[in-house]
C-alpha cells in the first residue's frame, strides 16, 4: 500500500511542466497552426485530468507521465477539438426521410449552389433590374408559382412555423374548424391542438376521429370562425368505415362563407409517387387547383430539399402572412433559398426524378437494389473476418421522415452476424467508424440497406464493416 502511495507521489511530482511539453515539435507545430493560448489551455486540461487520475484509485501505469506518451494523448485530443461535431454519415438504415439523419440530401444542382451562394456577396433582397432593395421570396416565388399554379408563395423555416405563422396571421382569439380525425401529433411535439392554442386560436373540432361530413364542418362555422383547417394524417391512416368531404366541397363551403381554407400537407410532393407505390400523399398543385386559400408544406420531406417551410395560395391570404412581425423570426437563409431554388429548378425541368436524391432512393427498383445487393456482397465476403458472416435477404425500406406509415418499398437487406460480436456490438462498432455508419438492428441481427447508400460510398462502407467485424 505504502509503496503504491510513494509511486503515486513520485509520478506526480514527475509529471511534466506545460514548457516542456509545448517545446516538443509536433506540439510546436500545432501552436503554429492554431494558436498558443488554445494549445496551453488543451495541455493543462489533460494534465488536470492526468493529475486526478493519478490521486484516484487504479493502479497508475508506470509510463503515465512519459512526455512522448503526453504528447500522443494531446495531439489526439487536439485532433478531436478542431473536428465538428456535426459530420456526414452512411445511412445504411434504407429510411429515406429519416429526421434524425437530416432528412433529405441535397441534389448536386442544390450543393453547387449552397457552395456557390455561401461565400459570396448575393442578390437575395436586391433587385438587380432596378438596382434597388427587393424581397427574398422574389428568388423562388416565381417558380413556386410556376410549379403550384399559384398567386403567391412564401418560404419559412420549417412547416411547423408555416402553420403557426397562418394560425397567428388569420386566426388569433378566433375559431378554427378541424375534423376530429386529423388533430395530429408530428415527431417533435408539434401538435395541432397546442400549436393552435400558442396562437391564440381556438379549435373547434367536428365530426368523429373516423367520420366527418360536409354538414358537420357547415355546423360549426358561426360568427367567431375564422378559417377551415385540413390537415394531412402524414404519420398515420384511418381505415374502414371512414368519410370526409373533398378537398374541393370544402373549399366551396369556405368559399360560400367567405373564409380561407388552409391544408397542412406535411410532406408536399411535387410529382406523382403512385408509379412507385406512394398513393396517397397529396400533391401541393392538387391543393392549389380543388381551391384552398393556402396550402403549407416541408421542403426537406418528400420535396427532397433544404429544412424549410412553403406557403402558397392567394395572394388575399397570403399578403398578410408577409406583413406579420412574427414573419421575421421565421426567416430563412441565403444558402436555404438557393438550395431550394436548385432544387425547385429540378422539377421545372421534368428532371425531379433524376436529379433529386430522395425521388431517386423512392424509386430506385428492386433489380437495381438486388444486383447492388449481390456485388457488394461477393466483395465484402471475399474481406470479411474469420467468424463474421453476411447473407442477403429480402425486406423493406421505407420512406420515414413522418411520411407514407403504409409504404414499404421491397430492397434486399444484408444481414451481418458473427461468432465473436453480439448485434449490439457490431451496431455500436459500426457507429463508431469515420465516418459512421447508421444500420438497423432487427432480431438480433444487423441489417444494411443499400437503398440510402450512395454509390461512391459503397468502398468506404465495405472498410467500415470489416473493421467493424474484426
Ligand atoms: C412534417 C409535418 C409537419 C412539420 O413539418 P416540419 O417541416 O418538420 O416542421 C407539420 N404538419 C404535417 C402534416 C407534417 O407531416
Amino acid at each position: 500500500m505504502n509503496s503504491q502511495r510513494d509511486l503515486r507521489q513520485e509520478l506526480l511530482r514527475q509529471i511534466p511542466a506545460v514548457d516542456q511539453i509545448l517545446q516538443r515539435p509536433s506540439v510546436a507545430s500545432w501552436v503554429n497552426r492554431t494558436s498558443r493560448g488554445f494549445v496551453v489551455s488543451e495541455i493543462q486540461t489533460l494534465l488536470a485530468r492526468l493529475r486526478s487520475d493519478l490521486r484516484g484509485t487504479g493502479a497508475p501505469a508506470d509510463n503515465a507521465v512519459d512526455v512522448a506518451g503526453i504528447e500522443m494523448q494531446l495531439t489526439e485530443r487536439l485532433q478531436y477539438r478542431i473536428s465538428p461535431v456535426l459530420t456526414t454519415v452512411i445511412n445504411a438504415t434504407g429510411v429515406i426521410l429519416h429526421t434524425n439523419l437530416g432528412r433529405a440530401p441535397l441534389s448536386a444542382a442544390a450543393q453547387k449552389s449552397l457552395s456557390a451562394v455561401s461565400a459570396q456577396y448575393t442578390n437575395v433582397e436586391y433587385d438587380l433590374d432596378r438596382g434597388a432593395r427587393s424581397h427574398r421570396d422574389q428568388l423562388v416565388e416565381p417558380v413556386l408559382m410556376e410549379l403550384l399554379g399559384c398567386e403567391a408563395a412564401t418560404v419559412v423555416n420549417n412547416n411547423a412555423a408555416a402553420v403557426f405563422l397562418i394560425l397567428d396571421t388569420h386566426a388569433t382569439g378566433k375559431e378554427v374548424v378541424v375534423s376530429r380525425g386529423e388533430l395530429i401529433e408530428i415527431g417533435g411535439s408539434f401538435r395541432i391542438p397546442e400549436i393552435m392554442a400558442r396562437s391564440g386560436a381556438r379549435l373547434c373540432e367536428v365530426g368523429t376521429t373516423n367520420k366527418t361530413r360536409l354538414a358537420d364542418y357547415e355546423a360549426a362555422i358561426g360568427p367567431e370562425t375564422a378559417m377551415l383547417l385540413r390537415v394531412h394524417t402524414s404519420n398515420y391512416r384511418i381505415r374502414g368505415f371512414t368519410e370526409r368531404p373533398s378537398l374541393g366541397e370544402l373549399a366551396d363551403l369556405a368559399r360560400r362563407c367567405n373564409l380561407p381554407l388552409v391544408e397542412d400537407i406535411g410532406s408536399g410532393s411535387l410529382v406523382d409517387l403512385k408509379p412507385y407505390g406512394i398513393a396517397d400523399e397529396p400533391m401541393a398543385q392538387d391543393s392549389i387547383a380543388a381551391g384552398v386559400a393556402l396550402v403549407c408544406f416541408s421542403a426537406d420531406k418528400l420535396l427532397g430539399g433544404p429544412q424549410a417551410g412553403i406557403i402558397a395560395g392567394s395572394r388575399r391570404w397570403l399578403d398578410p402572412i408577409r406583413r406579420n412581425p412574427l414573419m421575421r423570426t421565421y426567416r430563412v437563409d441565403k444558402l436555404v433559398y438557393g438550395a431550394l431554388e436548385a432544387t425547385l429548378i429540378s422539377y421545372r425541368t421534368g428532371q425531379a426524378l433524376r436529379e433529386i436524391p430522395v425521388l431517386r432512393l423512392l424509386s430506385m427498383p428492386l433489380q437495381e437494389l438486388t444486383l447492388r445487393g449481390k456485388r457488394f456482397l461477393r466483395r465484402l465476403r471475399s474481406t470479411l473476418p474469420p467468424g463474421a458472416s453476411a447473407v442477403a435477404l429480402a425486406g423493406e425500406s421505407v420512406v420515414g421522415g413522418g411520411s407514407c406509415p403504409d409504404v414499404s418499398l421491397p430492397t434486399l437487406l444484408l444481414a451481418l452476424t458473427s461468432d465473436q460480436l453480439s448485434a449490439n456490438e457490431i451496431e455500436t462498432r459500426l457507429r463508431r467508424q469515420h465516418p459512421p455508419i447508421i444500420a438497423r438492428l432487427e432480431d438480433d441481427r444487423v441489417l444494411i440497406d443499400l437503398r440510402t447508400v450512395f454509390l461512391a460510398q459503397e468502398k468506404t462502407l465495405q472498410k467500415g464493416i470489416i473493421e467493424a467485424m474484426s
